[in-house]
């Protein structure tokens, strides 16, 4: 199976049934889906594109994005989405690394698709759901043919960049099909579902929470990027899942409270997750209280093709782990690894199973130290399991912060952060200092709130270790944050130079 017998099987079985609602409104079947994914085929095959080049997506969520993307997996090229938000230089990194034979973009996305356009001569072609314009570039090396699904390389999803420079993370066509069914079982997905999408479908939990629509044969309302008020506004219109981020949970419930409203009142929604980032404790039991729902939490990567465990619990559990293994892949903790501590049962966090990615595109050293000789992924997360055999993450090991000789995993500090009530965003961050790590704080607070950081260091004074306690704390107006809404940590110390000097 592969990405686009999943879009083939919809179009044959349930043709004439919603498939998108796009974000102006327009409503597409899947017989249409169809049909502009054979339309995007045909283009990029008029254009050279070849089995095995690279098709470079910059296109926001869309029902063309999605065309352009099971075109592009028919044809047998390696679709590579990217967020139509990125800059110029960070854009033509990835084109150029990706070594791509097309890309495809619309000029009006923004300024570095423009700037693409022009650089590189851009051609329009007529989609079925809208133009869009199309850069070819000969000379791209196509990857050998490979007839195993599971070996052929059908994403090449670059990540977030939250830790440093983004990775070219190769997924097999499996691997997406392994995803999209894991992320359909794990949600209970059915055919009636009408699920919410504002994650990009260039990040890979949006990716897959869209290939696990088509796999459904549901329906997914897209918007081209997060709105709050829009999301405020689209509960009240037939939607029955909500996957997001969890920043996206906190910043809907504070939007739902300056309007008045302290709880959901629609009657369709039926499901709410939160995944890609730490679910902080109170945002839970907020998020819960507004949707009188249970928030399920669901841990994945971009290299393990998205969601690898998640929670079942009921509404108003307490538990804060990330669940148990999703279908298809297995989890294990490695208590030797670089951050663990055996005594406490903490170790990196390894996945294995269809899911785990074939490597990084063209850098076999990072790939031998992502990938263990067995082929399972070491995700550089910090965890344990509990007695039940869910897996709790402590932290990730890149991040942890060596104060004094004592490790700070900045994940708790941000809970604690974010237990104060004028607090909406935390993030921690060690800073070096003569030697030794510094742990640094960066928030942002609701304008009511009046909370000055000295006020916030006494609040975590009482709930953490004092080693723990953040020595300089910067309440800032809006923290750095991936298309995703993921706050991009290893910005924040040069960001906020100058706000540190004070
Ligand atoms: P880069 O690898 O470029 O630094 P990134 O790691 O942020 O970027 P992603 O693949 O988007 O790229 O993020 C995966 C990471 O997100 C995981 O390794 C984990 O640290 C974190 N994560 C995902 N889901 C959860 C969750 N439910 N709870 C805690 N952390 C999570």
């Amino acid at each position: 199976m592969r990405m686009h017998d999943l879009l083939e099987a919809a179009a044959r079985d349930k043709g004439t049934a919603l498939a998108i609602i796009d974000h102006d409104g327009a409503r597409h079947s899947w017989a249409d889906m169809a049909a502009g994914a054979a339309a995007a085929r045909a283009a990029l095959a008029a254009r050279g594109v070849r089995p095995g080049d690279r098709v470079v997506i910059v296109l926001e969520n869309s029902a063309a994005m999605l065309a352009w993307l099971f075109g592009a997996s028919q044809l047998g090229a390696v679709v590579s989405p990217v967020n139509a938000r990125l800059t110029g230089p960070e854009l033509e990194r990835i084109v150029s690394h990706a070594d791509a034979a097309a890309v495809v973009f619309t000029v009006d996305t923004g300024p570095a698709p423009r700037a693409h356009a022009e650089a590189f001569a851009a051609e329009r072609a007529e989609g079925p759901v809208g133009a869009v314009a199309i850069t070819v570039r000969p000379g791209a090396e196509a990857l050998p043919p490979e007839d195993d699904p599971a070996r052929q390389v059908g994403i090449l999803l670059y990540t977030s960049g939250t830790t440093g420079q983004p990775k070219g993370a190769m997924l097999s066509q499996t691997a997406m099909v392994a995803s999209a069914a894991a992320s359909r079982e794990a949600r209970d997905l059915v055919s009636d579902d009408l699920v919410y999408l504002a994650l990009p479908m260039s990040h890979v939990f949006g990716l897959a929470t869209i290939l696990a629509v088509t796999t459904t044969q549901a329906a997914a309302r897209l918007e081209a990027r997060f709105d709050v008020a829009r999301l405020f506004a689209a509960l009240d219109h037939e939607i029955t899942v909500l996957p997001a981020v969890p920043q996206m949970h906190a910043q809907l419930f504070h939007h739902a409270r300056a309007q008045g409203a302290r709880r959901y009142q629609g009657r369709s929604l039926r499901y709410v997750s939160s995944g890609g980032a730490p679910l902080d404790p109170a945002w839970k039991r907020e998020a819960e209280a507004f949707y009188g729902l249970p928030l399920q939490n669901g841990y994945g990567l971009t290299e393990s093709a998205s969601g690898v465990c998640m929670t079942r619990n009921a509404l108003g559990d307490p538990d804060i782990s990330v669940g148990v293994p999703m279908l298809g892949s297995e989890l294990r903790v490695n208590l030797e690894a670089p951050g663990a501590s055996p005594a406490e049962g903490i170790g990196e966090v390894e996945v294995g199973g269809p899911q785990v990615m074939l490597g990084y595109f063209r850098d076999p050293v990072a790939t031998a130290a992502a990938l263990t000789g067995d082929g399972w992924l070491r995700t550089g997360d910090l965890g344990r399991f509990d007695k039940d055999g869910r897996l709790h993450l402590v932290g990730r090991s890149k991040e942890m912060i060596i104060h004094s000789g004592f490790n700070v995993y900045p994940a708790e500090v941000e809970a604690a952060l974010t237990e104060h009530p004028g607090v909406i965003l935390a993030a921690v961050v060690g800073r070096r200092v003569e030697g030794n790590e510094e742990v640094v704080g960066f928030v942002t607070c609701t304008p009511e709130a009046g909370v000055s950081e000295e006020a916030l260091r006494d609040f975590l004074r009482d709930r953490l270790a004092p080693y723990k306690v953040p020595s300089r704390i910067v309440i800032a107006g809006a923290l750095p944050a991936a298309p995703t809404g993921k706050i991009l940590k290893a910005q924040l110390l040069a960001h906020f130079a100058e706000a540190l000097e004070a």
